[in-house]
C-alpha cells in the first residue's frame, strides 16, 4: 500500500480529499474581536466544509492582521 503525502490536499479534521479551492471573506480572530479578511484564497473540504487558508491566503490574513494591530 502507498500513502501519498499530500496534506495540503486533505482535510485536517475529517480527512477528506475532497477539498476546493475558491475565494471567500475568512473570519480572523485577533482576541475578542474578530475581523473579517475579504477574498481570501482558501481550500473549503467539501464534506465539513472546513475553511484552511492557502499559502497565499495565509499571507493575506497575516497582512491584514498587522494592519489591524497597528491601528491599536
Ligand atoms: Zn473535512
Amino acid at each position: 500500500m502507498k500513502i501519498i503525502k499530500n496534506t495540503g490536499k486533505i482535510c485536517e479534521k475529517c480527512g477528506s480529499q475532497n477539498m476546493k479551492t475558491h475565494q471567500t471573506t475568512y473570519p480572523l480572530k485577533l482576541g475578542p474581536k474578530q475581523l473579517n479578511v475579504e477574498r481570501v484564497s482558501v481550500k473549503e473540504c467539501m464534506d465539513c466544509h472546513t475553511l484552511k487558508p492557502t499559502k497565499a491566503g495565509e499571507e493575506k490574513i497575516a497582512r491584514c492582521a498587522m494592519t489591524f494591530m497597528s491601528l491599536f
